[in-house]
């Protein structure tokens, strides 16, 4: 049971002028009643409505803050207990204000970062895999990755989890009758179920796994190197891409020095940049280290977009990185297509697919539409739908799936070789604790805390 009341500003993702300190706890309406002057008192105020008025410094009397209060008791609240939320539309310094006369009450402190979120964890009201799109709600920086852990939050994966237990639970009551009436001689049938049953838990784990791949590029970014020459336009690309002048551009070949990162949002898609551009320096024997170089730098890109110049033949140093790049994830930029083409296509379609070609002027910002469907396609197959975006994310979540997934294969092979029916329910409870994990229900104190530390204040 908790017994104190927490506090802290809560100012949701996306709005502007209005800060929200959020109090919730046992003391949440009788603390705030005593420094909220207004028409009605909170303490007969009914669940679920908002209220108008001032914080008042009660030591004083002084009005600190014009404010809308909204009253929620619990259970039905973020947190399940009871909330004061209240709204303050002025500046830092009067919010803050606001905040330390809160904290003045008895029995009222600061909320640690995750502590809301993980109150309505520990009060049963949302689920962990919830909480944690929760964090992943915060931290989200692209679009498409705030739907993916929106979707989350709202628990459609969790529903998918569930049903995953579900079959396995139904593995387990299925043994659990074998072990306790052995006289029904039933081995061979029950060594058959049980490996239909964990074959198909283990059909669904994988489904889900195989969306990881695609959570992660959400998450994190598609890792994308931009390489060629010196000179193609690598960095007039990179500046187009992010619209902002961050990196150099300059006629004069190798300006560009370091590898800079860039996060930009494509259509949607995340990509982390990194422009490992004019890595050559001044002589010829430079050039040949700049290529190995940039060569180490798109070593880890998930994406390198490699850029050429229409306008000029295929020099040696095109035709080592096209080379180099052989089975990778490469789309090749033909740049400077406002100017006159000397390009041998013939040769560049030899390693690069037609449809991972891309005729751009990055000057003129024409082709981006291309690069952006190209990406797209590569990435999602032009299947992502903004419905149906279900994904396992996380990498606590995956290796739990994949532990999961063990046990099952293992039950399956006990069933081969003879082994007693009360191990192969062992691996079976194995699986079924490794999915309760995912949600929580297994989770040990220690993870918990771990998991809301992540959180920022207020949430
Ligand atoms: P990097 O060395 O590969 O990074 O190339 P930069 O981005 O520094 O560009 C080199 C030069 O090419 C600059 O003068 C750019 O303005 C120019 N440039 C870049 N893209 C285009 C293009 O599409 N058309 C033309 N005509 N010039 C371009
Ligand atoms: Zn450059």
């Amino acid at each position: 049971m908790i017994h104190d009341t927490i506090a802290a500003i809560s100012t949701a993702v996306g709005e502007g002028g209005i800060a929200i300190i959020r109090v919730s706890g046992p003391q949440a309406i009788s603390g705030i009643s005593r420094i909220f002057s207004s028409k009605i008192s909170l303490n007969d105020a009914e669940s679920h409505t908002v209220h108008y008025g001032h914080i008042v410094d009660p030591s004083s009397g002084e009005k600190i803050e014009e404010v809308l209060l909204t009253l929620m008791h619990g259970p039905r609240s973020f947190t399940a207990e009871d909330v004061v939320e209240i709204n303050a539309h002025g500046g830092v310094i009067a919010v803050k204000k606001v905040l330390d006369i809160v904290l003045l009450q008895d029995n009222i402190r600061t909320a640690e970062p995750g502590e809301f979120t993980k109150r309505a964890f520990l009060n049963g009201r949302i689920d962990l895999m919830q909480a944690e799109a929760v964090i992943d709600l915060i931290r989200s920086k692209s679009d498409r990755a705030f739907s993916v852990a929106r979707k989350q939050a709202e628990g459609a994966l969790s529903k998918k989890i569930k049903a995953l237990r579900q079959t396995v639970i139904e593995l387990l009551a299925h043994i659990e009758v074998n072990i306790d009436y052995p006289e029904h001689d039933v081995e061979e049938m029950t060594s058959a179920y049980i490996r239909e049953q964990c074959q198909l838990a283990i059909g669904e784990i994988d489904k889900l796994l195989k969306t990881a791949n695609e959570g992660k590029i959400l998450r994190e970014g598609i890792v994308t190197a931009i390489v060629g020459r010196p000179n193609v336009g690598k960095s007039s690309l990179m500046n187009v891409l992010t619209q902002e002048n961050k990196a150099i551009v300059t006629d004069i070949p190798g300006t560009t020095r370091d590898v800079i990162e860039q996060f930009v949002t494509l259509n949607g898609i995340p990509l982390r940049l990194l422009d490992t551009a004019g890595i050559r320096e001044t002589s010829d024997i430079v050039e040949r280290i700049g290529v190995e170089r940039s060569r180490d730098a798109f070593q880890d890109a998930d994406l390198i977009l490699f850029v050429l110049n229409h306008n000029e033949p295929l020099q040696s140093d095109d035709r080592q990185l096209l080379q180099q790049l052989e089975g990778r994830s490469v789309v090749a930029i033909i740049n400077k297509t406002d100017l006159p083409g000397h390009l041998e296509m013939d040769e560049v379609e030899r390693y690069v697919a037609s449809d991972r070609i891309v005729r751009m002027s990055v000057l003129e910002e024409r082709g981006l539409d291309g690069l952006e469907a190209t990406i797209s396609e590569m990435f999602f197959e032009g299947q992502l739908e903004a419905n149906d975006l279900t994904y396992v994310s996380n990498v606590r979540h995956i290796s739990l799936l994949k532990r999961a997934k063990g046990s099952l294969e293992d039950a399956i092979e006990a069933t081969y070789s003879g082994i007693p029916i009360d191990v192969i329910q062992i691996d079976a409870r194995l699986a079924w604790e490794s999915l309760g994990e995912i949600l929580g229900d297994e989770a040990g104190d220690s993870l918990i805390d771990q998991i809301f530390s992540q959180f920022c204040l207020g949430k």
